[in-house]
């Protein structure tokens, strides 16, 4: 197995195929599969092949595949299911509400006035030029 595997990492055991999936589709960098747990029908899960744990980790040949792989697959649901919209999610770090620490994009279909589903809604509320002013800076520096 190549270093990039992480024996105790269930996605790293679904790419070898020592944990079943219902895989959705394949790539020579990437697998898609349905999430066990769907927010809805059709939720379904991107990774790369190799372990990484979030999106600082990625490499940009498997960021590039993993996203190129969720155009394909997010066409496809969208097909599928006949839902008017989709959701693309990815958590880093448990803060964040990461869970299983292999990257991962979560590809959601949606249809926000029918489907019950309470997912990146909130209302604006206008914030603090100065504030933001100051933190776009401060990041622009740790480039
Ligand atoms: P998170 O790390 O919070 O972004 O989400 C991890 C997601 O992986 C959850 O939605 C789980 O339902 C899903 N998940 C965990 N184990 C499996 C598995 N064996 N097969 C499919 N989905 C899984
Ligand atoms: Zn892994």
């Amino acid at each position: 197995m190549s270093q990039d595997y992480k024996d105790d990492c269930i996605f790293c055991q679904i790419v070898s195929g020592q944990v079943p999936c219902f895989k959705v589709y394949e790539d020579e960098r990437t697998l898609a599969f349905a999430d066990i747990n769907p927010l809805i029908p059709g939720h379904t899960l991107v990774i790369p092949k190799a372990h990484f744990a979030n999106l600082m980790e990625m490499s940009p040949g498997d960021l590039a595949a993993v996203h190129q792989a969720s155009q394909k697959v997010a066409r496809a649901i969208l097909k599928a299911t006949g839902m008017p919209g989709l959701v693309v999610m990815q958590l880093n770090g448990r803060a964040a509400n990461q869970v299983v620490m292999h990257y991962h994009i979560h590809l959601v279909p949606r249809d926000k006035d029918k489907d019950g589903l309470n997912l990146a809604q909130w209302e604006p509320m206008p914030g603090d030029m100065k504030a933001i002013e100051a933190m776009a800076e401060k990041i622009r520096a740790s480039l």
